[in-house]
């Protein structure tokens, strides 16, 4: 039998105004300008679904679409400079991140599959919004309330508590480069100003963003001592292709001499909560410390103590728990003993 479609049920985008701005400086002038009624649309694979689904309802588009991305560049100070408006299939391909911080470039390339890449930009990768099984669907769909993320009065998952979004920031790049000690350079109407990554996601699902609503990524910064470090990251999906992660582990760590002393230690974990965490008590513990397999076990179970997961996407607290902790131990365990320049490993 045919189901009867209604027309709330079919996702057709709604009406919006669209603006080409020919610069990143008129972009964040249309957007101030519209006094918080636009929304930037950069490869629009985030932003797109989420506006057919009705969680996003901007009065108009500043579409970047007609910006061409700088190419990566490494600054007077030693920087590595990377446009925001670079897609990831540019990120994943580039022979200066892959030399400099292949991690970056393996996490891109495990982003969706190539076309998404091939739209999507790593400024879009940041900024994407949060997801949620009730969430992430046409409202027509669940023929019930409105959860507060789409300004409606109730939480599905989380019915006890009140105005909190508990939806989980899915990016793979973030934890990468939050292990990398990334700037972001946020450009506005007053110029741009410096963001460390680590201050720029807020914890809270309904605004996960410290980005005021005229402001925008412009360019993200590695610095040269992050190039140095020995670098990994795990993205844990069930099927191992064109998945969102159940958990991402992203570690730089500083490894000298044949003892294998750890000088420093940026841990960070994605896709288990409001926001990338990062493990800070344990990079504490893996300092100082000459790096063996015993301690690779020990990190590993305080990182997993450390973060707190949600539960998500039906995957239960302690499976997500339990994930961290194995795919922490793993990565640890490779960085110690690399067989090869190891970066990256899918799991399923
Ligand atoms: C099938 C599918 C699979 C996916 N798989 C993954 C995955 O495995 N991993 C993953 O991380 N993501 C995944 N995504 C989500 C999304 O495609 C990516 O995060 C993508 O990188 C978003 O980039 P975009 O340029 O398309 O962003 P857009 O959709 O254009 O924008 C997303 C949000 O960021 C804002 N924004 C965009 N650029 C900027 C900027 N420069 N400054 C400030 N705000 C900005 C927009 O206003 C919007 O709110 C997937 C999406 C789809 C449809």
């Amino acid at each position: 039998m045919q189901a009867k479609i209604q027309t709330s049920q079919i996702l057709n985008l709604p009406e919006f105004d669209y603006q080409t701005p020919a610069s990143k400086k008129d972009a964040v002038g249309l957007l101030f300008s519209s006094g918080g009624d636009a929304i930037i649309s950069a490869g629009g694979t985030d932003l797109i679904p989420n506006m057919k689904n009705g969680t996003i309802k901007p009065k108009a588009l500043i579409s970047l679409s007609r910006l061409s991305p700088e190419k990566e560049s490494i600054t007077a100070d030693g920087a590595l400079r990377l446009d925001a408006l670079s897609t990831l299939s540019d990120i994943a391909e580039s022979p200066l991140i892959k030399l400099k911080v292949p991690t970056l470039a393996n996490a891109a390339f495990h982003v969706g599959g190539q076309q998404i890449r091939n739209r999507a930009t790593l400024g879009g990768n940041l900024c994407q919004d949060t997801r949620c099984l009730y969430l992430n669907q046409s409202h027509g769909f669940q023929f019930v309330d409105a959860c507060y993320k789409r300004g409606g009065d109730c939480c599905y998952p989380y019915p006890a508590e009140k105005r909190v979004c508990r939806s989980v920031f899915m990016s793979d790049t973030a934890p990468v480069l939050i292990s990398l000690g990334a700037q972001l350079v946020i450009l506005s109407n007053s110029g741009e100003k410096g963001v460390d990554i680590n201050d720029f996601y807020t914890g809270d699902g309904l605004k996960p963003l410290k980005l005021g609503s005229a402001e925008m990524i412009s360019a993200i910064l590695i610095p040269p001592e992050s190039q140095k470090m020995q670098c990994h990251f795990v993205k844990a999906t069930p099927r191992g292709g064109l998945e969102f992660a159940m958990v991402s582990v992203a570690i730089a760590l500083k490894i000298d001499g044949p003892d294998k002393k750890c000088g420093k230690a940026r841990i960070a974990v994605g896709s288990i909560n409001t926001s990338p965490l990062r493990a800070f008590k344990a990079e504490q513990e893996i300092v100082g410390h000459n790096l063996n397999e015993a301690i690779a076990a020990e990190v590993a179970r305080k990182v997993a103590d450390e973060v707190k997961a949600l539960p998500h996407h039906g995957y239960s607290k302690g499976y997500l728990k339990q994930l961290v902790e194995v795919h922490t131990k793993r990565s640890l365990t490779a960085m110690i003993y690399p067989k090869e320049p190891l970066t990256h490993e899918t799991s399923d």
